[in-house]
């Protein structure tokens, strides 16, 4: 494993959703914090009632109210949802079950039992007792319950900060005219969109023309800055390919390059202390394929949570495919009713199948050729 969690930080508990505890998390109070009525209604002593006593309405609580005036015996008082019930009260009867007689309780609930519409000191959880443990991830029901406990920040592994770095002469910010030989810059966005989907925010983009001395200055800059730096183009063996060259100058240990796969064969992945460099290729398809199969792992590792895309296998194909011996395919596919159809337009530089599709279809390296039917493998994309 060529990546590992980043080191822990505290971080707001409203700012940690989709991060994971580095550490455990030990409730600091009880909760509720005090006897809690769950119902508008009345607050009595139950044994008072149960002998039959009539009760004399006395006085009313309210969510909120801090007062602590004991209950005094045979009598019941007003009390509403959240509202802390009184010593010498243990049961609430809601107010669709009674009616006030001369100032007294009349109940008619022949199910009431003790205890009933109280939520004790404590029932959630106890101060001092473990609330969630290391590892968990924080999803927004578990940043809730943290906030209810009264946590303010937790400890987290991090997300990465990210460095986007787009090569190429012939790049063109969209909105602006083309000229011969452009071609709009896409991958930075695509690669900034996919990065916003796992909450990392922390992007700087930039583009670099084909020169080989600012492409290593500009990568020299982000190894300062960024945990993570995603090249895209400039990664093959072309006369403009400017990345490995760059990548090694600036004391990145080249990890590998190059994969028997389609697309995204010169993918290049390489390490600088815990610092991770993916050379993604420029083609906008290979860039988004490469993404989910290699950095987005990458990125799980470093998060500490699940790594990778969700895989089913024996998923079967609605057409036949066939494809040359030698390299791992991965292509746009729909998933529906347990069978997955593959898309038009597979080729690296078109984005109009992948924006269609709801998972790649991985097909094995050395096979050739699949009927309808056939059992394949899936990776299902995020949405
Ligand atoms: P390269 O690997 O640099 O030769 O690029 C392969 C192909 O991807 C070329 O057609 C490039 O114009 C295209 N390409 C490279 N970078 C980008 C980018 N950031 N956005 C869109 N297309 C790109
Ligand atoms: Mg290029």
């Amino acid at each position: 494993m060529h990546t590992a969690p980043l080191s822990p930080v505290r971080v707001p508990v409203g700012d940690a959703a989709g991060l994971i505890l580095s550490a455990d998390i030990y409730a600091q109070n009880d909760i509720p914090a005090f006897n809690q009525s769950s119902m508008d209604g009345y607050a009595f002593s139950y044994n008072d009632w149960d002998s039959k006593n009539k009760l004399i309405i006395q006085g009313e609580i309210p969510a909120g109210i801090t007062e602590d005036i004991p209950l005094v015996s045979q009598q019941a008082i007003r009390i509403f949802t959240g509202g802390a019930v009184p010593a010498g009260a243990d049961t609430v009867v809601m107010q669709e079950k009674i009616k006030v007689e001369n100032n007294y309780l009349v109940i008619d609930d022949q199910r009431l039992k003790k205890g009933d519409n109280v939520r004790i000191r404590g029932a959630e959880i106890k101060k001092g007792t473990l609330a969630l443990e290391k590892d968990s991830f924080l999803s927004p029901a578990a940043i809730g319950f943290l906030a209810g406990t009264g946590i303010a920040d937790v400890e987290v592994y991090p997300t990465p900060s990210v460095a986007i770095i787009s090569t190429g002469k012939e790049l063109q910010q969209p909105g602006k005219s083309l000229t011969r030989g452009q071609v709009y810059e896409s991958n930075s966005f695509t690669l900034k969109a996919s990065l916003e989907q796992l909450n990392i925010r922390d992007v700087k983009i930039m583009w670099v023309d084909d020169k080989p001395e600012l492409l290593q200055q500009v990568l020299a800059d982000s190894l300062q800055n960024s945990d993570m730096i995603l090249l895209t183009g400039g990664v093959s063996v072309g006369d403009y390919d400017f990345v490995l060259q760059a990548a090694t100058q600036c004391g990145v240990e080249k990890i590998f390059h190059r994969i028997k796969q389609k697309p995204g064969k010169p993918l290049y992945f390489g390490k600088k202390q815990n610092q991770t460099v993916f050379g993604l290729p420029g083609n906008p398809a290979s860039v988004l394929t490469c993404f989910y199969e290699y950095v987005l792992p990458a990125i799980g590792n470093m998060k500490a949570c699940k790594p990778h895309l969700l895989q089913i296998k024996n998923v079967e194909l609605f057409h036949g495919y066939k494809k040359p011996p030698g390299l791992t395919h991965f292509l746009k596919g729909v998933y529906s009713n347990e069978k997955v159809k593959t898309l038009d337009a597979q080729e690296s530089y078109r984005m109009s199948s992948f924006s269609k599709a709801n998972c790649l279809i991985c097909l094995d390296e050395e096979k050739q050729e699949w009927k309808a039917g056939d059992k394949v493998e899936i990776h299902l994309l995020p949405f």
